[in-house]
């Protein structure tokens, strides 16, 4: 059994859910493929127009009734181009409830993270339907699946909720395969056990897409985006960037982690888990091998293999001589920065200085924690910075990357305001200012991976 997700980016328009179509009939016609379960993400830009839809009915800045037409007219314009046309309306149902819903926030003036949940949610219903809808049209039988009725079950921390326990006992039962229908499911959602709709983050689908295929025992996580695979590096960023063959599940989740948006970090966990390969595959380009992320380590390697960007982060450093030989220093940041919800992303110590990089979301809550963390040490918040993460298996078996990076970045003039190395010992990441990422980036790339593989020693 497989499971194919198709991204915004494969499901934006009539002739992009053409090549879904093909590619899924394609693999069900393959006898080693078995079952296929498709996983849709919303019609690209939904998401982020639904959220908008959201926010202006709280504000009252836009008219409800114009907003759903809208949304009614994206969705409508691809029925019709796919030959729906007969069955649009009933495809479209779930508007109805928006059209209930809006008017309520709009009344209101309040929008909670659980009704944003419960309205983000429509995107991928309404995608969800309108697919099934067409494999069924093209032959290949099929039937729309909400995560919630395939089981998914999540804790109550709307717009990232994790997974609960319950989900891999009740995927199996909620989900059966061999029904002669494919299932095609809503990425990105779940729902609480009080039975409240909830979202897994932004990019969320792939999670569901491994989630599924945990549960289900898949030989495969099939990835499918607008892309050849995992590339070297963001290709909007960096010119000659290309497709990596193959990964370990670590590479990939540090180049996820930090800003490889092709796939969302946690949908490495649960392959991981169970030991199924993801496959990065290109929609728009069918036959193209893609990325295979596997266990264990690979041949033929660069000591970097490939390059991720964050940008838009935030420094917090802290300096203090009180920090030289005292324990407790570095528990008592801690201890602050959990009051204040703040949650760190790198970290770098010397004796006397503590650095770390946050989300911008928690800018406010780091000034407002500024007073507290000012009674330990002299506190300085740099907003603006970009996080460049350097991946490669090869450095754990040579020695010399951190000299080639820094004598790249220093090619390049410009000041790096911190470092770390993950325990892994796979990545080495640094900061510098958002302006300086691109040139960076590319001088990087330039010298340390789009450079013959070497192999590995012994
Ligand atoms: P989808 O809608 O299929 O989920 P995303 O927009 O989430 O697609 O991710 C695909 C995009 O990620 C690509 O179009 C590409 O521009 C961007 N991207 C950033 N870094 C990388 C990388 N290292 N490899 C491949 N794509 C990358
Ligand atoms: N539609 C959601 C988003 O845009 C989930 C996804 O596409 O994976 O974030
Ligand atoms: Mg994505």
């Amino acid at each position: 059994m497989i499971v194919m997700k198709f991204g915004g980016t494969s499901c934006g328009s009539a002739e992009a859910l053409k090549r879904v179509a093909h590619v899924v009939r394609r693999a069900q016609a393959d006898p080693a493929a078995h079952e296929v379960v498709v996983v849709v993400s919303a019609l690209s830009g939904v998401t982020d127009m639904l959220l908008g839809m959201a926010e202006a009915a709280r504000t009252r800045s836009r008219s409800v009734d114009d907003m759903l037409a809208q949304l009614h007219e994206r969705h409508a314009t691809v029925c019709h181009a796919l030959g729906l046309g007969a069955q649009c309306e009933a495809l479209l149902e779930p508007l109805d409830v928006l059209r209930e819903v809006l008017p309520g926030i709009w009344y209101l003036r309040e929008l909670s993270p659980r009704s944003k949940d419960f309205v983000v949610t429509h995107g991928e219903v309404l995608s969800s339907r309108i697919v099934a809808a067409f494999l069924t049209a093209e032959g290949v039988r099929a039937h729309p699946v909400t995560g919630w009725d395939a089981g998914i079950v999540t804790d109550a921390q709307y717009g990232e909720a994790g997974i609960l326990e319950e989900t891999w006992t009740r995927i199996p039962q909620q989900l059966p395969l061999a029904t002669g229908s494919v299932p095609v499911v809503t990425g990105f959602m779940g729902q609480t056990l009080a039975g409240e709709r909830t979202t897994l983050g932004r990019g969320g689908s792939d999670y569901t897409a491994a989630i599924l295929g945990r549960a289900l025992g898949a030989s495969e996580i099939q990835i499918w985006t607008d892309v050849n695979g995992i590339l070297s590096s963001d290709p909007r960023l960096v010119q000659g960037t290309f497709t990596l063959p193959e990964l370990t599940f670590e590479e990939a989740a540090e180049l996820a982690y930090f800003g490889a948006k092709v796939i969302h970090p946690k949908t490495i966990e649960p392959a991981v888990h169970a030991g199924i390969p993801v496959r990065v595959l290109n929609t728009f380009e069918a036959d193209h091998p893609g990325t295979v992320i596997v266990r264990g380590p690979r041949r033929t390697i660069r000591q970097v293999v490939g390059m991720a960007c964050k940008k838009g982060q935030v420094i917090l450093a802290l300096d203090s001589s009180r920090m030289l030989a005292a324990e407790g220093f570095l528990a008592r940041v801690f201890a602050v920065l959990e009051r204040h919800r703040v949650s760190v992303d790198t970290i770098s110590t010397s004796e006397v200085s503590v650095c770390m990089t946050v989300e911008p979301k928690y800018e406010p809550a780091l000034r407002s924690a500024t007073a507290e963390l000012e009674t330990i040490a002299h506190v300085e918040i740099r907003p603006g910075r970009a996080i460049i993460c350097c991946v490669g298996q090869g450095m754990r078996e040579r020695p010399g990357t951190a000299g080639k990076i820094f004598s790249a970045v220093h090619q390049a003039d410009v000041n790096v305001e911190m470092i770390s190395m993950g325990s892994s010992k796979i990545n080495i990441t640094f900061v510098v200012r958002d302006e300086d990422a691109n040139t960076v980036m590319r001088e990087l790339h330039a010298r340390l991976i789009a450079i013959p593989p070497e192999p590995l020693p012994g």
